[in-house]
């Protein structure tokens, strides 16, 4: 079943081919390429991809299984990051091995970009994520303070309330590798560094990383959690390849026999479902799984229970 209809600024569904032939509003919420993207959707294939290992296997059931709705507004970021891609892919040279498909155990997959550097092999992992995630990524944190001088050089004061004759001072944030936390971000380009080594020998990845692109790069929330900059690149481990492979062919078994059956999957882990904060805001699906009833984060019917 396909994504069906969109979701217009004021709440009423439009068959996306309807919209597409005329807006029933006075005027577009968004153009017609923009729309066309929205609208598109890589249906179940019969074999369980990389990304998916990692997804809520319901959210994917349901999607395959059920007519929805999407808001062209919840596409932004996706239709972004894939034009980031597109782009990076257009600029790699002929060194440089960009958007690889590879198959591994029947799971697949699709690497950004696997270049030979200093005579190392290092495959990149490009993500367009929000400032919250690049900074648990690096760790993030304060690291000191730093007192304030006006441009004179003269120390700011507190003139009032408790710290009042107190220099004021500046949170100084930094990244501190013990508090890095990659966890979320480990897996994906492993089992492409996997599929790749087994199916391009002798090149042999040395390097793993994550280029994040920062979302929300630039506004005072991002500088507010100590990501100053707009894109970062990030070491990610090596993991163990045989601990690595056992978990992605279990997971894959377990997606692809509630994908081939008619029985729902449970509700998405807190991992997957980012401790439901996914299920209340970005699930495209997140109205049927609430009709399902027993999605402890979607309680009830009408809006979500943020
Ligand atoms: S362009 Fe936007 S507002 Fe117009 S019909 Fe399509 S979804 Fe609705
Ligand atoms: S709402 Fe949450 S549990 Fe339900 S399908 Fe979506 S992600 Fe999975």
């Amino acid at each position: 079943m396909p994504k069906k209809w969109f979701i217009c600024p004021d709440g009423e569904h439009i068959e996306i081919e309807a919209c597409l032939q005329k807006c029933r509003m006075g005027s577009r919420c968004a153009t017609r390429p923009y729309l066309r993207m929205a609208g598109e959707e890589r249906p179940y294939s019969g074999h369980a991809s990389v990304t998916m290992l990692e997804r809520c296997t319901r959210m994917v059931w349901l999607s395959n299984r059920h007519d929805y709705a999407v808001d062209p507004d919840d596409s932004a970021f996706r239709i972004l990051g894939i034009r980031v891609h597109e782009k990076l892919d257009d600029l790699a040279n002929e060194k440089e091995e960009s958007e690889t498909f590879l198959d591994i155990d029947g799971i697949r997959g699709v690497t950004d970009l696997v270049e030979e550097d200093n005579g190392e092999y290092v495959l990149t992992d490009t993500k367009v994520v929000g400032s919250f995630a690049v900074a648990k990524m690096l760790g993030i944190s304060k690291i000191a303070t730093k007192p304030i001088y006006t441009e004179a050089g003269e120390p700011v004061m507190y003139v009032r309330g408790p710290k009042k004759g107190a220099q004021k001072t500046l949170d100084v944030y930094g990244p501190d590798p013990a508090r890095a936390d990659v966890s979320d971000y480990i897996r994906q380009p492993n089992l492409y560094r996997l599929q790749w080594n087994a199916t391009h020998a002798p090149k042999k990845i040395d390097r793993l990383q994550i280029q994040a692109i920062v979302r929300d790069g630039g506004t005072i929330t991002a500088k507010g959690r100590g990501v100053t900059r707009n894109k970062y690149i990030i070491p990610i481990p090596i993991m163990d390849e045989d601990e690595l492979r056992e978990w992605a062919v279990k997971e894959r078994g377990r997606i692809e026999d509630f994908l081939s059956n008619d029985i729902i999957p449970p509700v998405g882990t807190d991992k997957e479902t980012w401790n439901g904060r996914f299920c209340q805001g970005y699930c495209p699906v997140r109205e049927i799984c609430r009709n399902v009833g027993d999605n402890p984060w979607l309680k009830g019917g009408g809006e979500d229970d943020a």
